[in-house]
C-alpha cells in the first residue's frame, strides 16, 4: 500500500521548546486511513491536521468503540529522531482492537506510516532537555448509526504534539489515595485495553482524590478490592526488602511498555523483579515492619513517578521520607538515557525514523 501525501499550504509557527506544556499544540500534518468491510484498511494518507467531519450519529460518540496509543519521538544529541519500542505500541493497539471488535491492521505498515509522518514533521521534535514529540495513534468507529453493535467502518489516525519536560519543576514525589469505593476495571472487562471508556470511568474517583489533596488514585482489584492494580493511568511498583514487585497482568491491568522495560532493566542488573499479586495489606505490613523501601508509577508520559505518601482508610504513610528513592531515580535516569541516546541501547529498544 502506498501512502499519499498532501502538504499543508501554510505551516504553523513552532513553539519555544523551553515553554512547552502537554497536549495542547498539534503539528501541521496527520496520518489518516479508513476501514470498510469491502476494502479493508485503505487510503493511507498524510494530510494537513484538520477536524474529522462526522455526523452526530457517529457510533464512537455514543458507544465509545475506540482504542488509542501513546508513545514519544525523541531528538538525540546528533539531531536524529528516534522511537522507543514503537512495535510494542502497535501490537498493543491491535490487542486493544481485538477486545473492542475493531478490525486489526498491519503493524509493520502502521509503523512505516508513522515514520513517514515523522520525517515530514521532523522539525516539530523539540530539542530542550526532557522534551519530546508525543504520538497519539487512535481508531474510532465511524458508522452513522444508533444501536448497539460493532461498527462496519472505522477511521485510524495519528496526531503529533510537542510536549515539555514532565518534571519541569523537579522530579517530585506524588501523594496517592487508595480507594475502596471505586474500581477502574474488573476481571473479564476491558481493563487491559487502551480504550476511552476506561479513562471516563476513572475520572470520578480522581476528582475525589484531588479534593482531598491527593494527586493519583491507587486502584485495587475490582473483585475483592484487596490486590493493588494500578496508580492513576500508570502501572505501579513496590520495593519491599530488596524485591522489586509489580502486580501480575490479570486482564484488568494495562500491560505498560514502561512496566515491561522496568522489569527488563532490573533483571539485566541481576535484581529480583517479580510480577505477582500484591495486596494492600502486604504493602501496609511492609511499611510497619520497615521493609517498604519505595513506591513508584511507570508510564510513557512521566516515565517514572515516585510516590512520597499513601493514604489508605484512616492511615497515612510516608514513603522514602517523602523523597525520591534511589531505585526510582536509577530507573528514571537509565530509561531516559536510553530514550535520548545518552546510554547504549543494549536491549534493542531504539528504532530509527
Ligand atoms: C498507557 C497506560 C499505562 C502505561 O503504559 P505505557 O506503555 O508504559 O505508557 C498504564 N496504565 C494505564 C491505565 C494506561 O492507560
Amino acid at each position: 500500500m502506498s501512502i499519499t501525501v498532501k502538504r499543508a499550504s501554510q505551516l504553523k509557527a513552532k513553539p519555544d521548546s523551553h515553554q512547552l506544556g502537554f497536549g495542547t499544540i498539534f503539528t501541521d500534518h496527520m496520518f489518516n486511513m479508513d476501514y470498510a468491510p469491502d476494502k479493508g484498511w485503505h487510503n493511507p494518507r498524510i494530510e494537513p491536521y484538520a477536524p474529522i467531519p462526522m455526523e452526530p450519529s457517529t457510533m464512537v460518540l455514543h458507544y465509545g468503540q475506540a482504542v488509542f496509543e501513546g508513545l514519544k519521538a525523541y531528538r538525540h544529541a546528533s539531531g536524529d529522531i528516534r522511537l522507543f519500542r514503537p512495535q510494542e505500541n502497535f501490537r498493543r493497539m491491535n490487542r486493544s482492537s481485538h477486545l473492542l471488535c475493531i478490525p486489526e491492521y498491519d503493524e509493520a505498515m502502521a509503523l512505516d506510516c508513522l515514520k513517514e509522518l515523522l520525517r515530514i514533521e521532523k522539525d516539530w521534535v523539540p530539542d530542550a532537555p526532557g522534551t519530546s514529540l508525543y504520538i497519539r495513534p487512535t481508531i474510532i468507529a465511524m458508522d452513522p448509526f444508533l444501536g448497539v453493535r460493532a461498527s462496519h467502518t472505522y477511521r485510524f489516525f495519528i496526531i503529533l504534539s510537542p510536549v515539555g519536560a514532565y518534571y519541569a519543576s523537579g522530579f517530585n514525589p506524588v501523594k496517592i489515595w487508595v480507594t475502596r469505593n471505586h474500581v477502574r476495571a474488573v476481571r473479564g472487562g476491558v481493563g487491559e485495553a487502551k480504550t476511552p471508556g476506561n479513562y471516563a470511568a476513572s475520572l470520578y474517583a480522581g476528582e475525589v482524590a484531588h479534593k482531598h489533596g491527593y494527586t493519583q488514585v491507587l486502584w485495587l482489584d475490582g473483585v475483592e478490592q484487596k490486590y493493588v492494580e494500578e496508580v492513576g493511568a500508570m502501572n505501579i511498583f513496590f520495593v519491599i526488602d530488596g524485591e522489586v514487585i509489580t502486580p501480575a497482568l490479570n486482564g484488568s491491568i494495562l500491560p505498560g511498555i514502561t512496566r515491561d522495560s522496568v522489569l527488563a532493566l532490573c533483571r539485566s542488573w541481576g535484581w529480583k523483579a517479580s510480577e505477582r499479586k500484591i495486596s494492600i495489606d502486604e504493602v501496609m505490613e511492609a511499611h510497619h515492619s520497615g521493609k517498604l523501601q519505595e513506591i513508584f508509577g511507570s508510564g510513557t508520559a512521566a516515565v517514572i513517578s515516585p510516590v512520597g505518601e499513601l493514604k489508605y482508610g484512616d492511615e497515612i504513610i510516608s514513603v522514602t521520607d517523602g523523597k525520591v528513592g534511589p531505585i526510582a531515580m536509577k530507573l528514571y535516569q537509565s530509561l531516559t538515557d536510553i530514550q535520548y541516546g545518552k546510554a547504549p541501547d543494549t536491549l534493542g529498544w531504539i528504532e530509527p525514523v
